[in-house]
């Protein structure tokens, strides 16, 4: 089996006394598509948060490509740049146009010279299917098309690894598609990703293992199969039969 690029072992996080993660282990290999599900209030995004220490854990580890990142001495700078997030809201920036938007971090964390990041940057947009678009400005576009900037925006970093949380579920039901298709092919061109999802009939489909989170603990796990059409645990198949 290849080594996982992302490896959650035994991950805790409280807020005060509320225990939200319970001990939650996880992995995810190289180009592997790994969705998360699971009832609101289960802990997926202070989960997939822990992936790069936006949020700190109070226990277990988070290994990425083999480097536990919370050691001490290691840089969170570096670590999220091999940790690509998208997020439910895109935050672009609106005085921004497209192409600033996905150059900005290119050109300020990574360094890369104006020319270089806008190569990088129209690449990742081509990617998304929105090279036309480096010149608009995100009111211009669709909450479709600006989440697709948000994905290129992460991908042009040349992350190991993407974590989404919940990208589709701010938009308006007829923009969710085009989404959900960039993701498909992202991961058709070798993607790892990780992804919490309301879309079940997206996870049944694409996901290559689906993890069902519960009360801040992974309650089961399996191919989408498994998890959709077998499910085993009481509480898995309740969630799921809403959707099959
Ligand atoms: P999910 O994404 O599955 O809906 P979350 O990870 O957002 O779940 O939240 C899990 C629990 O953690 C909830 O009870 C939520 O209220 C709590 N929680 C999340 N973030 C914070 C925070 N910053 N401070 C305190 N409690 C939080
Ligand atoms: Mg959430």
């Amino acid at each position: 089996m290849n080594a996982p690029i992302l490896e959650l072992v035994g991950l805790r996080k409280s807020y005060g006394e509320n225990e939200v993660l319970r001990g939650v282990d996880l992995r995810v290999r190289p180009a592997e598509l790994v969705c998360v599900i699971g009832p609101s209030g289960s802990g997926k995004s202070t989960m997939l948060r822990c992936c790069n220490r936006l949020e700190e854990p109070t226990g277990g580890q988070v290994v990425v490509d083999g480097l536990d990142i919370m050691r001490p001495d290691v840089d969170v700078n570096r670590v999220r740049q091999g940790v690509g997030m998208v997020f439910q809201h895109f935050n672009l920036y609106p005085h921004l146009d497209v192409l600033a938007n996905v150059t900005l971090a290119l050109r300020r964390v990574q360094g890369h010279s104006r020319a270089a990041a806008e190569a990088l940057a129209r690449a990742a947009l081509a990617q998304v299917g929105l090279a036309e678009k480096a010149e608009a400005f995100p009111g211009q576009l669709s909450g479709g098309q600006q989440q697709r900037v948000g994905i290129a925006r992460a991908i042009a970093l040349k992350p190991r690894v993407m974590l989404f949380d919940e990208p589709t579920s701010a938009l308006d039901p007829e923009l969710v598609d085009e989404v959900l298709r960039v993701m498909r092919s992202l991961r058709d061109s070798g993607m790892t990703m990780l992804v919490v999802t309301h879309e079940m009939a997206f996870a049944h489909a694409a996901a290559d293992r689906v993890v069902f989170m519960d009360g801040g603990v992974v309650a089961e796990e399996g191919s989408a199969a498994d998890i959709f059409e077998r499910p085993q645990g009481a509480r898995t198949r309740s969630f799921v039969g809403r959707y099959m």
